[in-house]
């Protein structure tokens, strides 16, 4: 599948059916194997042979979308978890312990900062986070002798910065360490990370890849490119034995391709046990089969929303990377050509009553705190996940009272529009 074009891998990735076999993915709904000897099953528990016993470790349907994802963002392996926050808490986890340091973007989906901030920092991994607009000085300047990852998000939600991979990847390198791209919003389909240096990508399959609000869902991409035993003192966990297999050594056994994602499952999912169901991998895999159908349209409703939100006597202004004259404008059109996503932002005039009215009158944006899915909504901050802030209060962490995120869906965007239109026209 490598040499296909990521549409063809959107539909075809993945999964190759036998002489004979099922043309969908088959939903294997069973919690373990069955083996005609011990002996088999223990060449398993050895990771001596490849196989499946029980399914919070492996499951083939979640291989099979799986594969088609880290296909789709040329990686060389990949994962499920149960949510974009399992996925998000295993690739930096995999590779940090009590007394590591994580540089991350400032500019990150804001429960990913609290796992970083709050959660992680309670099992003694600090983090610095700066800008994602930080000069290179800037960056290396955050780096410590124990920073084990750098992470971001290539079009933050909900700030809709976009990251410069290039910039972030150069600076990690410098230091010996791999760079995780969080890539929920843009898609492989928009953005692949790993060809602009990239190591590891996450995504919350919540949002775009599934696609119509049905399952929430995470996975993990590894690009194969770094090399973990070139930094061996850095990652032991990688680079020396585990005794829980044996003494086996991933980088080794494993090779760069495939140890951070082996190991990622045989210790964290083995302990932690957050898997994705068969079920919810299932309708993880009908969403990414029209994901490259998808996006475009999504795209253009965000592009046809922002330029006319941008001309309203009622909107103060608008954030979107497609927009000539946002600040993220070049860099988008570096990383992503095509368009980034249907998340569009802005600010009404008329603080948070404005919001409020304009909201209750939206016919055909529902409100709701999800994003990236079929069905245009909207949120306003303000009233809804910071309702608790004052006006002060909400200035100071950078969300104005009367600011609305909209994802856009796929409806025609002449409706979209024409609700816009008579939302804005009862503010007055
Ligand atoms: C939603 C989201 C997450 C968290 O994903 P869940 O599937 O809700 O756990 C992580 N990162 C980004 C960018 C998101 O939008």
């Amino acid at each position: 599948m490598s040499d296909y074009k990521i549409n063809t891998k959107c539909v075809q990735g993945g999964y190759q059916p036998e002489n004979g076999g099922p043309r969908q993915i088959p939903i294997i709904q069973s919690t373990t194997f069955k083996y005609n000897t011990s002996e088999d099953m223990g060449k398993l528990f050895d990771l001596e042979a490849s196989g499946y016993f029980y399914s919070r470790l492996q499951n083939p349907t979640c291989d099979y979308v799986a594969a088609k994802i880290a296909e789709m963002e040329g990686g060389t392996a990949g994962m499920l978890t149960s949510s974009g926050q399992a996925a998000n808490f295993f690739s930096l986890f995999n590779i940090c312990e009590a007394g590591s340091h994580i540089v991350s973007s400032s500019a990150i989906y804001g429960g990913t900062f609290n796992l970083i901030s709050v959660t992680m920092a309670k099992m003694g991994i600090e983090a610095t986070f700066v800008s994602p607009d930080a000069s290179e000085e800037e960056l290396h300047a955050a780096f410590k002798d124990n920073t084990r990852a750098m992470f971001g998000e290539t079009i933050a939600n909900p700030a809709l910065t976009v990251l410069d991979i290039e910039k972030f990847a150069k600076v990690a390198h410098a230091h010996g360490v791999p760079l995780i791209v969080d890539n929920t919003f843009p898609t492989p389909v928009n953005c692949r990370p790993i060809e602009w240096g990239a190591d590891i990508v996450t995504h919350s399959t919540t949002k775009y890849m599934d696609g119509h609000g049905s399952a929430v869902g995470g996975a993990i991409v590894d690009s194969g490119n770094f090399d973990w035993l070139a930094h061996a003192d850095k990652y032991p966990g990688l680079c020396t034995p585990d005794e829980s297999y044996h003494g086996i050594v991933y980088a080794e056994k494993f090779g760069q391709g495939g140890a951070f994602i082996t190991k990622c499952v045989s210790q964290l999912m083995r302990d932690l046990g957050t898997v994705q169901s068969p079920q919810s991998a299932f309708y993880l895999n009908l969403g990414l089969e029209s994901l490259h159908v998808r996006m475009p349209r999504h795209v253009e409703n965000g592009q046809a929303v922002a330029e006319f939100l941008q001309k309203q006597p009622q909107v103060k202004h608008v954030s979107y990377s497609g927009l000539p004259g946002d600040p993220y404008y070049d860099i988008a059109k570096k990383y992503m050509p095509d368009g980034g996503c249907g998340v569009v932002s802005f600010e009404l005039k008329g603080g948070r009553a404005a919001a409020e009215t304009f909201m209750k009158n939206l016919k055909l944006a529902a409100i709701e705190t999800h994003v990236a899915d079929a069905r245009t909504c909207c949120l306003n901050p303000a009233t809804s996940t910071h309702r608790q802030m004052n006006e002060e209060q909400l200035a100071a962490a950078g969300i104005p009272a009367g600011l609305v995120r909209m994802s856009c869906g796929l409806e025609d965007k002449e409706d979209l529009i024409a609700d816009l239109r008579q939302a804005l026209e009862a503010i007055g």
